[in-house]
């Protein structure tokens, strides 16, 4: 591993923030014919959401630096002693020779469980499908957003994102969610309290909540070679200054690649 100094930066994501949800993303979540447009009774009850999310969601997201102090087998060990098992994270990060690695959580708040749930209580399935799918295009849109900022800020210290993954995916067990929660609980940075409780089934709470990991090298001869190894393969962010590799996907497919389908365990 390379032992080159880095930026003092702070990482530029933390506490709660405005989203603002494109139609586009709301009608694939919804899985409405992208070629056409939606009716007027869907729109009403897209409008009601947003209003309804504009003033009681609580969406927030945290992102932690930490440095990877081994990878042996399909354990990676991080330098304050925590060890995740992921054969996949373990093989991204050693192929690309990542020397740091930032965890991300994101959520669209308890509120939108509560009402989901309550919606369905007074047999109102419509608004509560709604509702669900405009929760997940939150958590989405916190975790696009977090890693397009770090692709800037990375790319002022010499270093480029990888590929995201999270537990419950690509043979990354649920319980390792328990261990990156802590990680953002004890972050030294953070100062509010944390919005996202992990269950002992490896669930999170609230609902939609997600929690990934990003690594970062130095190495981006290596890593341009490996084929996915770079976030930018999944990403067409048109305008992006940082880019450093052509996105594999069609534009139809690209919001897919930061979908957050169900983990493993819960199908
Ligand atoms: S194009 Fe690449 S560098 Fe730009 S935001 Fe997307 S992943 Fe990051």
């Amino acid at each position: 591993m390379i032992a080159m100094p880095h930026s003092n930066a702070p990482l530029p994501t933390s506490g709660p923030i405005d989203v603002e949800i494109p139609a586009r993303e709301l009608a694939r979540l919804l899985r409405w014919p992208l070629d056409q447009p939606v009716t007027e009774p869907t729109a009403a009850l897209i409008a009601e959401v947003r209003r309804w999310f504009a003033e009681h969601g609580q969406p927030w997201r945290h992102a932690r630096l930490l440095d990877i102090h081994a990878i042996v087998g399909s354990h990676v060990a991080l330098s304050d002693g925590t060890r995740l098992t992921s054969p996949v994270l373990a093989e991204q990060l050693r192929d690309a020779q990542a020397d740091q690695l930032v965890v991300m959580a994101a959520t669209a708040g308890q509120a939108i469980d509560t009402r989901t749930a309550k919606l369905w209580q007074q047999d109102r399935p419509d608004l509560a499908f709604v509702l669900d799918a405009y929760g997940s295009a939150v958590v989405e849109q916190l975790l696009r957003n977090t890693r397009d900022a770090l692709c800037g800020w990375a790319d002022h210290r010499g270093q480029v994102v990888l590929r995201h993954l999270s537990p419950g995916y690509q043979g990354w067990p649920l319980a390792d969610q328990a261990q990156l929660l802590r990680l953002i609980d004890k972050d030294p940075r953070r100062a509010d309290d944390l919005p996202i409780d992990a269950l002992t089934s490896g669930s999170l709470s609230p609902k939609k909540s997600q929690l990934a990991v990003v690594g970062l090298t130095r190495r981006t001869d290596l890593v341009e070679q490996v084929d996915g190894a770079i976030a930018c393969t999944r990403c067409t962010l048109r305008d992006c200054e940082f880019r450093r590799l052509p996105a594999q996907f069609a534009e139809e497919t690209f919001a897919s690649s930061l979908t957050t389908p169900r983990p493993e365990a819960e199908r």
